[in-house]
C-alpha cells in the first residue's frame, strides 16, 4: 500500500454489529434488537450501531497493524 502515499484500510462489515466492543465475545444473541446492543458475555450495553462502528475501527487498527508487520 505504499505506493498510494496514503492510508487505506478496507474493512470487512460482516458482523461487526454482532461483536462485543468490550470482549469482543461476538453472538447474534448480543444483537436483541435492530437499535440495542447487549453484550451476552459481560454486560456491555451499547447503541447497536455505535457498537458496529467501535468494531469497525479496531478491525481498521489491527489490519493496518498486520500489513506493517
Ligand atoms: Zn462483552
Amino acid at each position: 500500500m505504499a505506493w498510494t502515499g496514503g492510508l487505506f484500510v478496507a474493512v470487512p462489515p460482516h458482523h461487526t454489529s454482532q461483536t462485543c466492543p468490550a470482549c469482543f465475545y461476538k453472538s447474534a444473541d448480543n444483537r436483541k434488537t435492530q437499535a440495542s446492543f447487549l453484550c451476552t458475555h459481560c454486560g456491555y450495553a451499547e447503541n447497536a450501531d455505535i457498537g458496529g462502528a467501535i468494531n469497525v475501527l479496531h478491525r481498521g487498527l489491527d489490519l493496518r497493524e498486520a500489513s506493517n508487520q
